[in-house]
């Protein structure tokens, strides 16, 4: 078996080769260092993946349950075994602090499998009215994925397309081919049958030959609102179906009771961790403009604890962002914000002194109303706008004034006060008083954040079509 380098693609259970010469660098954005050069495999690479796929769908899809399950065992024992170089990768190839990548970068793949292993008994058959309900696998799956969680985006979607018995195509994304090899090794390693699991590493052209593929069933797509929508076109031609998990612009409502000390500090975290890369980042935050000074004067001492640093030291909170057009793309929106008129309370588009990684400063603004370009497009970066609203009704009228709605977060000093306000946002989910992710719940967006659920149950309901099989009244 060739080591996992990222300069392979693992199809029909076997590494090989791909038929195109060119390479994508990928580089560690701290130190701007190319650590390795991967194949940008092509629609030729693409369409092999998809025929090793759809030969093995017969075979799998009636495969029982329980030994897919304990395919899926296999391999969370085998994420678990490598979990510290999984996180190392990770940490190499797209910057995120190293505490962090071990326990969110591994863990929340791990939780992605159990959340589905705890559910796959929904999959059996039911009877519903006087029909025999059962639950087919959709066929062969491409799975499209970003980089800023990028073994969580692949197993949210690889783990219960499998677990239902669909057949995968896997394309990471070319900013993380690293990570992605080596799960495939893992793959490898615990036995998959061959073609069930298949990996393409590429950019945009081995996507849309993907998403294009006449045996492609289902495009499960994680990534930027434009891509998403350039996926659904691309599907809709081949009426294939499509789950979208896009981009966010979410809201973080403070009311008025909520304990500032607490809630403040802790909405600098719901927006900063993993350098604000983070689609539910609750990127806005809507305060009482009665306690706008109070909330500055807090918000401004808890940035001091988001300090820059190495991403490979266990003590960084706030690692580069993944490369440097991101960088560009931030700094460009810092600067929109200023010359829009937001007031700088900490951070700004230079070049943090003493890196010359693609690192960004934790930036805060205030006095951001809702028509401003930082208020109504995704900056994911570190980047925090402070809105400030009259009464409760005007703060949910600014939470779902967005073209997004993928999540969203309440604080109060009554959680019932705050779920009454979380009932009518507009968004996939909503967090109350800081909760962590539930990876039982269903995770996803409405609006231009997008189409689907992922997680648990309705997670695994993505990858399945009922079937009714009715008999005769007798
Ligand atoms: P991106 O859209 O540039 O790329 C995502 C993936 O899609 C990559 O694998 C890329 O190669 C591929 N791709 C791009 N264009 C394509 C096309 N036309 N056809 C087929 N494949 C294509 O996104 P990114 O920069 O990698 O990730 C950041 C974005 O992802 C942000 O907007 C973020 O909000 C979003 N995101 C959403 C979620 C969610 O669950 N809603 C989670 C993480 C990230």
């Amino acid at each position: 078996m060739t080591p996992p380098s990222g300069q392979s693609l693992y199809i029909g259970g076997q590494w090989i080769a791909s038929t195109a010469t060119d390479t994508i660098a990928v580089v560690n954005p701290a130190t701007l260092e190319t650590i390795a050069h991967a194949t940008a495999g092509c629609a030729t690479d693409a369409a092999s993946a998809v025929s090793a796929a759809r030969r093995a769908f017969d075979d799998w899809s009636q495969m029982p349950l329980a030994d897919r399950i304990a395919l899926l065992q296999r391999v969370s024992s085998g994420i678990k075994a490598r979990g510290d170089e999984l996180a190392g990768l990770i940490t190499a190839e797209m910057g995120c602090p190293i505490g962090f990548s071990r326990a969110a970068q591994i863990g929340l793949p791990l939780g992605d499998i159990h959340a589905t292993l705890e559910v796959a008994k929904t999959l059996e058959d039911k009877v519903i009215g006087r029909s025999l309900v059962q639950n087919d696998p959709i066929g062969v799956v491409a799975a499209i994925t970003p980089w800023n969680f990028p073994l969580h985006q692949i197993l949210a979607k690889i783990a219960p397309a499998l677990v239902a018995g669909c057949t995968v195509v896997l394309k990471p994304s070319e900013v993380t081919p690293l990570d992605a090899a080596l799960l495939a090794e893992i793959f490898h390693e615990a036995g998959t049958p061959a073609g069930v699991f298949n990996l393409i590493i590429g950019g945009r052209e081995a996507g849309e030959a993907l998403v294009s593929h006449p045996d492609i069933d289902m495009v499960s797509f994680t990534g930027s609102t434009r891509g998403g929508r350039a996926v659904a076109e691309i599907a809709g031609r081949g009426l294939k179906k499509v789950a979208l998990e896009l981009g966010g612009k979410s809201a973080n409502i403070i009311l008025d009771d909520a304990d500032l000390d607490k809630a403040i500090p802790a909405a600098l975290g719901q927006g900063f961790i993993n350098s604000g890369q983070v689609c539910a980042a609750l990127s806005r935050l809507i305060v009482p403009a009665s306690r706008r000074a109070e909330i500055e004067a807090i918000a401004i001492e808890a940035a001091k604890g988001w300090t820059l640093g190495d991403p490979a030291d266990p003590a960084t909170r706030l690692g580069p962002v993944a490369n440097q057009t991101q960088q560009a793309g931030i700094q460009q929106a810092i600067k929109g914000a200023l010359s829009e008129g937001a007031k700088l309370l900490t951070g700004g588009a230079e070049q943090p002194a003493n890196f010359t990684g693609a690192y960004v400063l934790p930036t805060i603004f205030s006095g951001v109303d809702s028509g401003m370009t930082i208020a109504r497009e995704e900056t994911f970066g570190p980047v925090l706008s402070i809105l400030t609203y009259s009464d409760e009704a005007e703060a949910i009228r600014i939470a779902n004034d967005s073209a997004y709605g993928l999540s969203g977060g309440v604080w109060s000093g009554d959680l019932d006060r705050a779920e009454a306000v979380a009932r009518r946002m507009h968004t996939g989910q909503v967090i109350l008083n800081g909760a962590g992710l539930d990876l039982a719940a269903p995770f996803g967006g409405v609006k231009q954040s997008g189409l689907g659920r992922e997680n648990g149950r309705y997670g695994l309901e993505e990858y399945c079509s009922p079937k009714a099989i009715t008999r005769p009244q007798a």
